[in-house]
């Protein structure tokens, strides 16, 4: 049985990693630009040519076709020219750790399957919890800011039926904002709230939750005979990367005796900010927080935990099963709080890139990108090519191409084109959204490392694409790109 991994197999164990080690590590070496540029009918024809039902071809051979088929056209978020989505470059010890992760393969839903890891876990939720300000908070480990939000809002959901007589299921609603993460919507939706459950609160013009208006819609919640069962606030919102005003928020709830959650997916990373940890003063004010160390901590993916202000909220949930986790036993079973049964040890990630590298350097790591993105800010102010479109707590830059004299109609299709010849070219990754209904071009900067000369380079590749669309001439774009 040299196929798995056991004592007799832990050499074939050892030359499997070696292998793969070095040939990504040649990646590394020699990947220039962010994605290969190859085309989706190519990939799919690579794709579809593998013979899934043949006989197999071992370990090597296989290693070496994944390095060919997957690696190869990989998009690389640790390039700097990728500068579309929320991805981190992942910290070294972290990825190491992962290998650790999988050949042990510990499951932390009950204690007798993880032992020391559930108390790592534990430990790790319990830091996190102190750097917010949660000092009895409890939490858990999650495959991402979705689930964190949706279990958020299953235990809010409870907490509301609980404590408020007579309440309806489809009587409960959600404050959020417009700039919200989806997630809000799709977990109302998961949860059975009424179709028109969410409320979306007025912002200012940096989008970011107004509390007066906050106040205002909750008088309008129990006008209408309905029961304000959370308020989501964002510290970081997904497009301007903007942090709405926590303190001033959680006056509002706190007089009206309502859940706060704060997604912080994307803004956890200022817990361990040198220099703008001010910017979520008032989290310690909610009562749970959504944190993505796959977002903001230089972990791979998955890594992300919800954290609550009283550990006890996280029970209000738990099931129980005679066979795993039965009631009334003394072991820590983190199925107790979890959605999920079996469950990663994602936490030694973090685990060990906080040993490694120390939460100051991590908090210096984000300083960085945040530093890198206010430079990009003023370069692209200063472009006569380009408008800067919204300002950022973070390290998003919203802009588009739009010389004096290029009209609106003209400036808004180039966004998704120019994005999209980019994309084609592999050279940059840039993303696009819209903001107020205006199409936006999007950097999200979550690369220490990257400087502002590497995001002139993207900036000029956008300008020689989109002058070269303007002019009408698509393959002198792609061409510009290429
Ligand atoms: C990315 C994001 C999420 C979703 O997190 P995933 O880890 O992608 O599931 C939730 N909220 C905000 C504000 C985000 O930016």
């Amino acid at each position: 049985m040299h196929e798995l991994l056991s004592a007799a197999s832990a050499d074939a164990y050892v030359d499997a990693m070696r292998g793969t080690v070095d040939r990504v590590a040649t990646r590394f070496r020699t990947t220039t630009q962010p994605f290969s540029g190859a085309s989706r009918e190519h990939l799919q024809a690579l794709v579809d040519a593998v013979d899934l039902d043949g006989p197999g071809h071992g370990t090597a051979t296989a290693l070496r076709e994944v390095d060919e088929l997957f690696a190869q056209h990989a998009v690389w978020f640790h390039d700097p020219a990728y500068a579309a989505h929320l991805n981190c470059p992942v910290a070294v010890p972290a990825v190491a750790a992962e290998a650790v992760l999988a050949a042990i393969n510990p499951s932390v839903d009950t204690y007798d399957q993880s032992t020391v890891g559930t108390l790592m876990e534990r430990r790790l939720v319990a830091w996190t919890a102190g750097r917010i300000g949660f000092p009895a908070g409890g939490g858990v480990f999650t495959s991402g800011g979705t689930q964190s939000n949706l279990q958020a809002l299953l235990v809010a959901r409870e907490h509301a039926l609980a404590t408020t007589p007579g309440a309806d299921l489809r009587d409960l609603v959600v404050l959020a904002t417009a700039s919200s993460h989806f997630s809000v919507q799709k977990s109302a939706r998961l949860l059975g709230l009424a179709p028109d459950a969410v409320r979306l609160v007025p912002v200012d013009e940096r989008g970011r939750m107004r509390p007066e208006a906050l106040a205002i819609a909750l008088r309008h919640v129990e006008r209408d005979g309905r029961h304000a069962m959370a308020v989501v606030a964002t510290a970081g919102t997904t497009d301007r990367g903007c942090v709405d005003p926590l303190a001033r928020v959680a006056d509002v709830c706190d007089a009206a005796d309502v859940w706060l959650h704060v997604d912080a997916a994307y803004g956890c990373g200022l817990l361990v900010s040198r220099t703008r940890r001010h910017l979520l003063d008032g989290i310690e004010r909610a009562r749970s927080v959504t944190v993505d160390f796959h977002k903001a901590f230089f972990q791979p993916v998955s890594s992300s935990a919800l954290v609550v202000r009283h550990a006890a909220d996280l029970r209000l949930v738990a099931h129980h099963a005679d066979y795993l986790n039965p009631e009334h036993e003394d072991e820590p079973n983190q199925v107790d709080v979890s959605l999920q049964t079996t469950r990663r040890f994602d936490a030694l990630k973090l685990w060990v890139t906080l040993r490694a590298l120390g939460a100051d350097r991590i908090g210096e790591l984000v300083d960085a990108t945040i530093d890198l993105a206010a430079a990009v800010h003023r370069e692209v102010q200063d472009d006569p090519d380009l408008r800067l479109l919204a300002r950022s707590d973070l390290s998003t830059v919203l802009f588009r191409y739009q010389p004096d004299g290029l009209p609106d109609a003209q400036a808004d299709a180039l966004v998704g084109q120019v994005r999209r010849v980019l994309f084609d070219s592999g050279r940059a990754l840039v993303a696009r959204t819209s903001l107020d209904g205006r199409p936006a071009l999007k950097l999200t900067l979550l690369n220490p490392a990257t400087t502002l000369d590497d995001v002139r380079h993207v900036l000029d590749l956008v300008k020689q694409a989109a002058s070269a669309l303007v002019e009408g001439d698509d393959l002198l774009a792609t061409a510009v790109a290429r």
